[in-house]
């Protein structure tokens, strides 16, 4: 059996300087799978967040006194170090967070693939030269790095999510103290000592690890020395961390929390489609922001369709992520399998059916374990409050529609807006479709969009910004402009 403390690559303290800061306060870090210990990691104090921001400004002056080139090189040597330990990392994230092992290797290379792009992408951070309109003055803006960046990061995708901020942080000269989730710190850790075996400058990644996130988080907003915050996770979470950096107006960037619908029109191609949604709704056992929440589905096809997806789902296997035929591993911890539980309870009180899993779910319910097996209700309409929430979990849900304007409007019905999803094979359908619908990525007759070298982000209550593609490394420069008197 694998035991995580004789890897290479398992590290248990706050990172600072390029040094471990060690500390007697701990936190534990469990197996999801197995709820057993896997191990304590110690928690950072006031001190160390002092010594973190220090560090992390003497970080930012090396950074941005080098040239992009060399910041490049040094991106590089981190993405190689990241793909040379694929498996290590792979293994770690299996053990603290869940996910089967395919899957963790295949966010390893989705997680590298940012530090790939921005290595490229730093080299091309241009200003403009602007035609001037009079003939006593030349007009240009250079793009210059924010300064200090202060990271947070969830425990869903616990490498990807955390490469896809400090990746263009460093290309554009910027520093970063990142709080990854206190589920998954291990798989930040090993991160941030491949980057100082890569030869990054003392201070330029520094990893704070703490059992009170709101307490660190806001002594970290209130500090001027921060120059920007970055945050993946929760809307409400994200709400809260746009208040406090209004006081000292940081840059903000929130990747926040979705309700992805999928459409299914009448000229899609049901195969397709089936194995689309499979793909967007059972990756990481449905925790994931962009995917699946609401199945809708033309009436006249609806019966077809489901009756595909039964026979797919009927053969996927939930399980211990280290085994090789797992498709599912489990939730995150207890409180996120009671939190669905009640959901489904609840849809089921106010009048959605059970499609599919009705028996192997009230055995879960009774079990202690992590493990909620696929779930498929039908029967949902918007008034529910299942219609409305962001799942988490291996749960369809199935409404019908008759009319493309009513898909589209059930569609739009959330505050969310991160990732969309809709398969039609009418081309006049598509533009329409596409263009109407309220979110910040669409997926057309395509389950699995995240790319590094496209632009990632929500708009309504899922954030601000965007990560990866040319504007991933807009979020961490500022705009100069210069006018030069030339007479
Ligand atoms: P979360 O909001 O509970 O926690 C995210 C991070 O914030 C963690 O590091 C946590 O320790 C910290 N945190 C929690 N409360 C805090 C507070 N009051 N002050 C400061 N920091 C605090 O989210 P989670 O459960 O870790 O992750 C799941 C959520 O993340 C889902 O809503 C999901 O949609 C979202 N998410 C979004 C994206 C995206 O790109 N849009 C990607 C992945 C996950």
């Amino acid at each position: 059996m694998f035991s995580p403390l004789s890897q290479p690559l398992v590290f248990t303290d706050s990172v600072i300087a390029n040094q471990p800061f060690v500390t007697k306060t701990f936190i534990t870090v469990d197996n999801p799978a197995t709820e057993k210990l896997l191990t304590s990691v110690s928690c950072v104090d006031d001190a160390g967040i002092e010594h973190a921001v220090q560090s992390a400004e003497l970080g930012f002056g090396t950074l941005k006194s080098m040239h992009s080139q060399a910041r490049s090189d040094l991106l590089m040597r981190w993405y190689q170090l990241v793909i040379d330990y694929i498996d290590a990392l792979a293994e770690i994230m299996t053990l603290e967070q869940g996910k089967p092992l395919a899957e963790a290797k295949g966010e390893v290379i989705y997680g590298a693939e940012f530090i790939r792009w921005f290595a490229e992408e730093c080299k091309r951070s241009y200003g403009q030269q602007i035609p001037s309109n009079n003939n006593h003055q030349q007009l240009s803006t250079i793009r210059q790095p924010i300064g200090v960046v202060l990271a947070i990061t969830p425990w869903n995708f616990p490498i990807a999510m955390i490469t896809r901020k400090v990746a263009p942080a460093i290309a554009a000269g910027c520093s970063v103290i990142l709080k990854p989730s206190e589920l998954t710190p291990l798989s930040a850790l090993a991160l941030a000592h491949l980057a100082i075996r890569a030869g990054f400058p003392k201070g330029a990644f520094n990893v704070l690890l703490t059992d009170d996130a709101p307490s660190l988080v806001s002594k970290l907003l209130a500090d001027h020395r921060v120059k920007k915050v970055t945050f993946t996770g929760s809307t409400q979470v994200g709400r809260i961390l746009l208040a406090q950096a209004a006081n000292t107006v940081k840059r903000t960037s929130m990747e926040l929390g979705g309700n992805a619908p999928f459409i299914v029109f009448d000229s899609a191609n049901l195969d397709q489609a089936v194995d689309g949604l499979i793909k967007s709704k059972f990756r990481n056992a449905g925790q994931a922001c962009v995917a699946t929440n609401r199945v809708l589905l033309d009436a006249s096809i609806a019966g077809d369709f489901t009756a595909k997806l039964l026979t797919k789902v009927a053969t996927l296997k939930t399980g211990n992520g280290l085994s090789n035929d797992t498709d599912l591993g489990p939730l995150i911890n207890q409180a996120a399998k009671l939190r669905l539980v009640a959901t489904i309870e609840q849809a089921i009180c106010e009048g959605a059916s059970w499609v599919f899993g009705e028996t192997a779910f009230a055995e879960a319910k009774c079990s202690k374990d992590n493990f909620l097996p696929v779930v498929v209700l039908g029967n949902i309409n918007q008034d529910m409050a299942i219609f409305q929430q962001e799942l988490f979990g291996p749960v369809v849900l199935l409404s019908q529609f008759e009319s493309e304007q009513q898909a589209i409007e059930l569609a739009n019905s959330t505050e969310y807006g991160l990732a969309a999803y809709f398969y039609s094979q009418n081309i006049n359908q598509v533009h329409r479709v596409a263009e109407s619908l309220t979110f910040g990525m669409v997926g057309i007759n395509e389950g699995l969009i995240s790319n590094a070298i496209a632009p990632f982000g929500g708009i309504k209550q899922s954030g601000l910004g965007r990560e990866g593609g040319q504007a991933g490394l807009d979020e961490y420069l500022q705009q100069k402009y210069l006018c030069l008197n030339i007479k």
